[in-house]
């Protein structure tokens, strides 16, 4: 069993509008032990007006409200997180880096998720990103992205949905973009930058998150892929993170049975829990 789930939004994210509360009486009531609220900062978001999604919030109330939820719920283990968004274009890379770096100075911090969710000034959640790609070139071109953010940002403590585009690719490569034949990503396809990016996180002590998201949404598999999983293993890789990525109350620990069984075919006996920015293993019973 999985009793920690360390990935989830509330109505600080502008793309959630469950309360907090709501967000931890749903937690208790799945039996969990212990939640991470990790709300979206995700400095210069692309066309935020355009699709009035600005994902950038006031961590200093949504600190203060998980202190008063302690003082009430003192069943469960509510800790302070918080999923930044890392960019890779020339000069936006450079300021929100260092305006994260500046954000994150704070002492009261468990957990740090940095995530790649836009590059090329576009979500792969858009359609135009796969535009004119095949659906391996799309998610080449998205690796490639997450290998630089994260060796630009190797302070964070966990790498979140590692392949988050292949969450978007067959809809927009089939229906929209260019299809290749395929309908789905192959395992193994880039490896090369896969590799690149395990080998990094496992030299420099940052964990991967599994994230179950992609169970949600139907797509027959978590955030990374089990290849995946079991290439970071291969490299030395032991710090696993879990996450549901709940945006609404009915999808805390969407899947965690699953999940638990993904990661101990995969070979991982522990999944790990950051409290302080340390992290603590924990057995998957
Ligand atoms: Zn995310
Ligand atoms: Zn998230």
């Amino acid at each position: 069993m999985i009793l920690y789930d360390c990935h989830m939004h509330t109505d600080y994210s502008d793309d959630s509008t469950e309360k907090m509360e709501e967000q931890v009486k749903g937690s208790i009531e799945k039996g969990l032990k212990g939640i991470c609220i990790t709300d979206h900062m995700d400095y210069e978001f692309p066309d935020s007006e355009k699709y009035n999604l600005k994902f950038e919030y006031d961590i200093d109330r949504n600190y203060r409200e998980i202190d008063d939820l302690r003082t009430i719920y003192k069943d469960i283990e509510i800790m302070k997180g918080v999923e930044i968004g890392l960019r890779n274009e020339p000069g936006t890379a450079e300021r929100t880096t260092a305006r994260y770096k500046e954000l994150l100075k704070r002492s009261d911090i468990d957990f740090v998720i940095g995530s790649t969710h836009c590059l090329e000034y576009c979500d792969p959640y858009r359609a135009e990103y796969w535009q004119g790609r095949t659906v391996k070139e799309g998610l080449r071109t998205f690796f490639l992205a997450t290998l630089e953010n994260i060796r630009a940002n190797d302070y964070v403590d966990s790498i979140g949905h590692l392949d988050y585009a292949a969450r978007y690719a067959r809809r927009s490569s089939t229906q929209r973009g260019v299809f290749d034949g395929r309908d789905d990503y192959i395992e193994g396809d880039n490896a090369d930058v896969v590799d690149e990016i395990l080998r990094f996180i496992v030299g420099h002590g940052i964990a991967l998150e599994i994230n179950s998201a992609g169970l949600k949404y139907g797509l027959g598999y978590a955030h990374p892929r089990g290849w995946i999983l079991k290439r970071y293993k291969e490299l030395g890789g032991e710090m696993i993170t879990v996450g549901a990525d709940a945006h609404k109350r009915i999808h805390i620990a969407y899947g965690f049975d699953e999940v638990a069984k993904i990661l101990s075919d995969c070979g991982f006996k522990y999944y790990t829990v950051f409290r302080g920015r340390k992290p603590h293993m924990y057995h998957i019973d």
